[in-house]
């Protein structure tokens, strides 16, 4: 390895992730502030909410290191998360360099590419479980750790100036099933070679204990759907591959065959087939051929366990699904954790299941058919003991999870500890560990497949129609600017009462357009701008009288 040059600086830019659970993507820079080079570690996306109507992809804001993109050395991914993936294929094209992943992830990871036609100009460089590369100034090794899907990578970062064990996501399973455990050999050897900086997971920093592993979860779901009677489904990530087998295998000790039901569930199992798991199990059931199965006999694996209106469970709830149907006798397990947000749209669609009449288990009132897939405290505790880091970064959590995780490694003496703002330039070395400056960092909207800004018209227009509806003004006038037809005022979204019926109402907004159209001078009629400014104005005016609020107002000025 190269020495370190005078003014050469290592810093770590979180760019997505550092006060938000979501949208990964982290940068590590290396050399002089004004020639650095970087890589990217992950690139992931975070979903839409009720804030964000009609959007339900959210992308980083990339445009700091746009302007660096020649000089970004590589792009790793750690797993195949869509929150540490999914915005690969979105921002590749304005950052257009090389990727790097291990198998499972860069299958589906080519998928996406494939889907968004970049497969040919964006190369995958496939990287063996705990492989090792160079890009530039940076030394990389990829550590096996364990978490909720295939392939869960560590990656230990070696500069000139030290070393940072960036973890991913993860957590400490004995037995994840599928997979090796974590390499805890190869995380005490990095400790005890040193390690600078350690940048680490906080999703369950407030969880004492441990998070629990894949295998008492086997054992929970065996004895639970041994015990049930009518259809089962169960409803769980599809990418926690270890719990599809999982379900399967309990599936089979209980005498039912299972189905798949929802895209990612078949999406995932072939990529998990891909890197030869699960291809020891019996053959699935088409939808239609689980039809047909006597329901004691039969297993459904369903999306749609955040209750995502489009997934295959929501649908069964509504008896729209096609070929599966859920009613009285029938029993659904949620084999998954409420993400936070998505609180509402599962207790709706739990309702609608327990009106249908089907018994609901869930891990409230059932313990042991979920575990976690993040670090609890006793796991971080032990990371912190392997590793012994000189500073702790925490990232992968809201700013309450980030604050009370340097205070945890506070507690266990890890010597300087630095809670990042998305945006927040962290120099780790050489000096103390410090925020050195503060560049663009934002979110991106996907809104009907065109990335747009966060604050772009099209949402801002959207979410104020959608509180206080919109009214339409349209006028038809000569060539002098007489009124030839209209005004005429249509409503959308609004409400009427019968002591002022809307026809009256909408009469009424006319009368005032018509009104500010007279009011307007010679040379002002000609303007079709002044017509409708004037326009919108009184009707905006009136609104507020009539309704207390001010709608959209959209105006039309027909010349004829
Ligand atoms: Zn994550
Ligand atoms: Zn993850």
């Amino acid at each position: 390895m190269a020495k370190a040059k005078n003014d050469d600086e290592l810093v770590f830019l979180p760019l997505g992730g550092s006060n938000e659970i979501g949208m990964n993507f982290n940068l590590y820079g290396y050399g002089p502030a004004h020639a650095r080079k970087w890589i990217v570690v992950d690139l992931g996306i975070t979903f839409g909410d009720q804030t964000t109507p009609g959007v339900e992809v959210i992308l980083p804001d990339p445009e700091f290191i746009e302007e660096h993109a020649k000089d970004i050395l590589g792009i790793v991914l750690t797993h195949a998360h869509e929150d540490h993936i999914g915005a690969v294929a979105w921002l590749w094209p304005r950052l257009r360099s090389a990727l790097y992943a291990t198998p499972f992830t860069a299958f589906l990871l080519r998928e996406k590419l494939r889907d968004a036609g970049l497969e040919a100009e964006a190369q995958i460089t496939e990287v063996p479980l705990g492989g090792k590369f160079s890009l530039g100034p940076f030394d990389l090794e990829l550590i096996t750790l364990t978490h909720s899907i295939p392939e869960p990578n560590g990656l230990a970062i070696r500069t000139p100036l030290g070393t940072v064990l960036h973890t991913g996501d993860w957590k400490i399973d004995p037995d994840p099933l599928l997979g090796s455990v974590t390499d805890e050999g190869a995380i005490r050897r990095l400790g005890d070679e040193g390690v600078l900086a350690m940048v680490c997971d906080s999703t369950n920093v407030f969880v004492d204990g441990v998070a629990g592993s894949e295998a008492d979860v086997r054992t929970a779901l065996t004895k639970l759907i041994g015990d049930l009677k009518g259809k089962v489904a169960v409803a769980c990530f599809a990418s926690n591959v270890a719990r599809m087998d999982s379900v399967i295998r309990a599936a089979e000790a209980a005498g039912r065959r299972v189905c798949l039901v929802g895209r990612s569930m078949h999406r995932m199992a072939a990529a998990a087939k891909s890197v030869g798991l699960m291809n020891d199990i019996k053959p699935i059931l088409s939808e239609g051929e689980a039809a047909h199965a006597p329901a004691d006999q039969i297993l459904y694996l369903c999306t749609g366990s955040q209750g995502e209106p489009r997934a295959a469970l929501s649908r069964i709830a509504d008896g729209t699904h096609p070929q599966v149907k859920l009613g009285a006798g029938d029993a659904c397990i949620f084999s998954s954790r409420v993400i936070p947000g998505n609180e509402v749209p599962i207790r709706n669609l739990q309702n609608r299941l327990a009106d249908g009449g089907v018994r609901l288990y869930t891990e409230r009132d059932h313990p042991g058919i979920h575990v976690s897939g993040h670090p609890c405290r006793d796991e971080l505790a032990q990371m912190y003991h392997w590793a012994r880091p000189e500073i702790a970064v925490p990232t992968h959590g809201e700013r309450r999870h980030l604050l009370e995780h340097v205070a945890f490694a506070r507690d266990l003496q890890v010597p300087q500890q630095l809670a990042p703002r998305n945006g927040d330039m962290v120099r780790l070395a050489p000096g103390r560990v410090e925020i050195i400056d503060e560049v663009p960092s934002g979110r991106l909207y996907v809104d009907a497949g065109v990335v747009t800004p966060e604050n772009g018209d099209a949402l801002r227009e959207r979410r104020h129609a959608a509180h206080n509806g919109v009214l339409t003004v349209s006028v038809a006038l000569d060539g002098r600017g007489r009124i030839v037809a209209g005004p005429q005022v249509r409503a959308l979204g609004l409400p009427t009462d019968e002591d002022y019926p809307m026809d009256e109402a909408m009469d009424d907004l006319a009368h005032e357009a018509e009104g500010a159209l007279k009011r307007l001078s010679g040379p002002d009629r000609e303007l079709d701008e002044a017509i409708e400014t004037a326009m919108s104005r009184a009707v905006k005016k009136a609104s507020q009288r009539i309704w207390g609020r001010r709608p959209v107002v959209e105006t039309t000025v027909l010349r004829i």
